[in-house]
Parts: C-alpha cells; sequence; structure tokens
C-alpha cells in the first residue's frame, strides 16, 4: 500500500470522494494534511468567539486594558500558533509545548514570570530566555507588547486545548500551505473572472490553460498549443516578457526584507483600522446597515 497526501483546507467531503473514486488505483490510500494557514486562522476564528460569547454573558475580554484580547493581539496569537508549528514541524510534541510556551509567555508578570517552556538561548524569541543566556537581568514584562491578563488566559484555554490537541497537529506535520493553490486560483480567474457566468468550455479551456501556464511557463504552453512551427512571433514575445515577469516577482515576494516589509504593513493597517473604529465608530459591516 502507498501514501499520497493532500493537502486541505478542511474540505473533508473531496478527500472522501477521492478515495473513493480510488484516483491513483487501488494501492494508494489518499491522506490527509492541513493548510497551516487554515488551522492558524481557526485560532483567530476561535479567540474572537470567545470574546463575543463572554461579552453576552457581560464579561468583557476584549476592550484597551492591558491584558486584554484586542483585535491586535488575536492576530499575534494566530501568528504565534502558526510560528510555534513551522518551528517544530514534524515533532508533534514540541509543536504543543511551543504552542502553550507562547500563552504562558504572555502571561507572565515581573512577579510571576512563566517562562520555563520558552525556548533558551540568546538567539530565542524570548526577551526573558534571551537575557538569562546572555546573563544579564531581564527587562521588566511592562515592556511586553503582546501582554495577556489571567482571566483572558483561562477563558480561552478551551480554544488552544482543541486546537493544538495532538489529532489536529498531527495533520500539520509537513507544514505546508495552500498558497500554491491559492496563486493557481488567481491565474485562473484572470483568464475568467469570478463574478462573470461563462459557458463551461470556456471555464475548461481557462483552466486548462491556467494550469499548463502555471506549471510550465507562458513559452511553454504557447508552444504545446500550437500546431504548427511557426509561431505567431508577437505572441512568443508576450509570452517571453509575462515568464520574464513572474520569475522577477517570485524571486521578490520570498525575499525576507519582502515578507517582513508585508508583515508590518499587516499590523499597520490592523492599528489604523482599530484607531477608526475608534474614531468613527461601526461605519460597515455585512448585513449591519
Ligand atoms: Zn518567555
Amino acid at each position: 500500500m502507498r501514501y499520497m497526501t493532500l493537502l486541505s483546507d478542511g474540505d473533508g467531503k473531496t478527500h472522501q470522494h477521492l478515495n473513493e473514486i480510488q484516483v491513483y488505483g487501488k494501492n494508494v490510500t489518499i491522506m490527509k494534511e492541513e493548510c497551516i494557514n487554515h488551522v492558524a486562522k481557526r485560532v483567530g476564528t476561535g479567540l474572537r468567539n470567545v470574546v463575543q460569547d463572554w461579552k453576552k454573558k457581560g464579561v468583557t475580554l476584549g476592550g484597551k486594558k492591558r491584558g486584554s484580547l484586542k483585535d491586535e493581539t488575536i492576530k499575534k496569537l494566530q501568528n504565534f500558533y502558526r510560528k510555534a508549528i513551522t518551528d517544530n514541524a514534524p515533532d508533534v510534541d514540541k509543536m504543543k509545548s511551543s504552542i502553550f510556551a507562547t500563552l504562558h509567555h504572555c502571561m507572565s508578570t515581573d512577579k510571576n514570570p512563566h517562562h520555563s517552556k520558552c525556548p533558551v538561548g540568546k538567539n530565542s524569541w524570548c526577551f526573558y530566555q534571551r537575557a538569562l543566556a546572555k546573563n544579564q537581568k531581564p527587562k521588566s514584562h511592562s515592556t511586553m507588547k503582546t501582554p495577556l491578563s489571567n482571566v483572558v488566559v483561562e477563558k480561552i484555554m478551551p480554544v488552544y486545548q482543541r486546537l493544538a490537541s495532538t489529532e489536529i497537529l498531527n495533520r500539520c506535520t509537513s507544514a505546508k500551505t495552500q498558497n500554491q493553490n491559492e496563486s493557481l486560483h488567481s491565474v485562473i480567474w484572470n483568464k475568467c473572472p469570478k463574478e462573470v457566468f461563462v459557458s463551461k468550455s470556456r471555464l475548461e479551456l481557462a483552466v486548462t490553460s491556467a494550469v499548463s501556464e502555471f506549471n510550465f511557463g507562458c513559452v511553454t504552453s504557447l508552444r504545446l498549443m500550437s500546431d504548427c512551427d511557426d509561431e505567431n512571433i508577437s505572441s512568443l514575445f508576450i509570452a517571453i516578457r509575462k515568464d520574464h515577469r513572474r520569475e522577477k516577482q517570485k524571486c521578490k515576494r520570498e525575499s525576507e526584507d519582502f515578507k517582513n516589509n508585508r508583515k508590518s504593513k499587516k499590523f499597520k493597517k490592523l492599528a489604523s483600522d482599530a484607531q477608526c473604529l475608534k474614531s468613527e465608530g461601526l461605519t460597515y459591516g455585512p448585513g449591519a446597515f
């Protein structure tokens, strides 16, 4: 028996169907692997739900107070969770203890530091362990950027217990994302916009040519599609330019600078959105007005 992996975002039915029709033959079983971006998003959703649920019961977990569970904090916790998985994959036990370490780290205070689960050494992400490794006195916890109050940690613990369960982490051991899929989708939607109705044959043509361009590049796809040798020279030039542009874009997006830039832009936007919401109140919500 051979095993293949399907990287999915919780699409249970597709996985079941593929196994039923045995697409790769009788001797191949398809295993399910979760996309870590989608799993991490569940942390965000779970935490936001906790805030809403307790609000109904009259307990405020969000808000401006230090240690509260505001949107920015939720985004950060989501990132910490994701990083704990990618840094420790494929070791499920390490992933789990690293996820809980982020919580303990965030609830630490000068009086009650909880950094025993944080990674040790001079390169640790934990300022406390970093200082210990350098034989320095750790700086005060009041400067910590993502503090969590004990009440918040107590209330969000069930979400973490659910999403850091061995069962879920076992499906994240290759720490892969569906980004490749999403970018293939964007090539398809470029040829055939989602919001315009098209015939089935046109859709099929768009999907096959997008898959071909995505896998082999525009130049090869053009050659594969044209029957005769005398290709249209203008089409060839366009294809070369498109491939060149894609290659350049890929290199740029993989650079650390670009990634850091994107991250800081995201957090800046989140902060400015929160500021706008504070000064103007809710101006838009699906079905709200
Ligand atoms: Zn720590």
